[in-house]
C-alpha cells in the first residue's frame, strides 16, 4: 500500500537528509513536491493544502538540532504531521459491545468488501476477544450475498442466522435481534444491503434498519483503492446514516492511499480498521503510526 506516494516522498526526503544545512528555499521547494505527492496520492486539495501549510509552519519555526540534519528535521516534521491528520480514535479496534447482544450494522456499497469485513470482524471478536456472534445478511435482493455470508460463517466457525425467503431487511434485524438475545449471544452484526451507487433505496433501507436495531457501532466499508471517491461516499454514508467508525479495504493493493489521509480530515470519523487481503485474518485495526511510517517509506 501506498508504494506511490511512498516511493515519491522517499526521493524528496533522500536528498534533503542528504544535505547538511537547508534553505527556506530547500523548504519550499520539498514541500512543493510533497504536495504533489499527496495530489497524486488523491489526497484532497484542501487537505493537501492544509499540511503542508502545517508542515511548513512548524519547519520554519523549528529550532535547529545538532544531532539531525535539518533534513532529518523536516521528514520528522511531515511524519509527527501525517501521524496528527491520520489520527482518529485511540483505540480504533475496541468495538463498543457492552450490554449484550450489541448490535453492530455494517454499511457500504457493494463490492466495497463489506461482508468480507462483516466476517473477518466477526472471527476477530470470537477469537480474540472470546465472543459469540451472530452474523445476518440483510440484502434481500441479492441471494447470492446472503449465501456467502453463510458460506464464510461456516468456515470461521461463526453462526449465522438462517435465510427465510421473502422477509425484508427490517424483519430479518428484527429476527436477529430476537435470536441473539435468545441465544445468549453477545454481538449480533447485520451486513445491510450494498448497491453500485448510493442511491434512495439504499439509504432508506439502512436508516430503517438503524431504527430497529439502535447499533451500538455503525461501521462503514469503504473500497481503500478508490481515493477521493471513498471520501465522498463516507461522507454521504454519514449524513444520511451516522458511522462510527470507517473501514477501508483493500489497503493491500497498490493504489493510492489519499482516502486514508482525507477520511479522517474531510469526515471527522476515524478509520478503525483496514482490510489487508481477502483472507479472514486480513484485518488490523487502524494505527497512524504505522500508515504514516509506510507512507514515508
Ligand atoms: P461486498 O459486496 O461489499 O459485500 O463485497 P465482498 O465482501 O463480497 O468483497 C468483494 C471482493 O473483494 C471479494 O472478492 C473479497 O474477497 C475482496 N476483498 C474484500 N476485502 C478485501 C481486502 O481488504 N483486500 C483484498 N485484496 N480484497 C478484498
Amino acid at each position: 500500500m501506498f508504494e506511490n506516494l511512498s516511493e515519491r516522498l522517499g526521493g524528496v526526503f533522500d536528498r534533503l537528509t542528504k544535505q547538511g544545512s537547508l534553505s527556506e528555499e530547500d523548504v519550499k521547494t520539498a514541500l512543493r513536491e510533497v504536495r504533489v505527492a499527496l495530489l497524486e496520492a488523491d489526497v484532497s486539495l484542501p487537505v493537501a493544502r492544509n499540511f503542508i501549510k502545517a508542515v511548513e509552519k512548524k519547519a520554519t519555526g523549528a529550532a535547529v538540532t545538532k544531532s539531525v540534519t535539518p533534513g532529518q528535521q523536516v521528514v520528522k516534521i511531515v511524519h509527527d504531521e501525517l501521524v496528527s491528520v491520520l489520527t482518529g480514535d485511540e483505540d480504533p479496534g475496541k468495538l463498543k459491545i457492552d450490554n449484550p447482544p450489541a448490535p453492530i450494522l455494517m454499511v457500504g456499497l457493494q463490492g466495497s468488501g463489506k461482508t468480507t469485513t462483516t466476517a473477518k470482524l466477526a472471527k476477530r471478536l470470537k477469537e480474540r476477544d472470546g465472543k459469540r456472534v451472530l452474523m445476518a445478511s440483510l440484502d434481500t435482493n441479492r441471494p447470492a450475498a446472503m449465501e456467502q455470508l453463510a458460506i464464510l460463517g461456516s468456515q470461521i466457525g461463526v453462526d449465522t442466522l438462517p435465510i427465510v425467503k421473502g422477509e425484508d431487511a427490517v424483519a430479518i434485524a428484527k429476527r436477529a435481534k430476537t435470536q441473539a438475545s435468545l441465544g445468549g449471544y453477545d454481538v449480533y452484526m447485520l451486513d445491510t444491503a450494498g448497491r453500485l451507487h448510493i442511491d434512495q433505496e439504499l439509504i432508506a433501507q439502512a436508516a430503517a434498519v438503524r431504527d430497529v436495531a439502535n447499533p451500538r457501532e455503525t461501521l462503514l466499508v469503504v473500497d481503500g483503492l478508490t481515493g477521493q471517491d471513498a471520501v465522498n461516499v463516507a461522507e454521504e454514508f454519514d449524513d444520511k446514516i451516522g458511522v462510527s467508525g470507517v473501514v477501508l479495504t483493500r489497503m493491500d493493493g497498490d493504489g493510492r492511499g489519499g482516502a486514508a489521509l482525507s477520511m479522517r480530515a474531510v469526515t471527522g470519523k476515524p478509520i478503525r480498521f483496514v482490510g489487508l487481503g481477502e483472507k479472514m485474518d486480513a484485518i488490523e485495526e487502524f494505527h497512524a503510526e504505522r500508515i504514516a511510517g509506510r507512507i514515508l517509506g
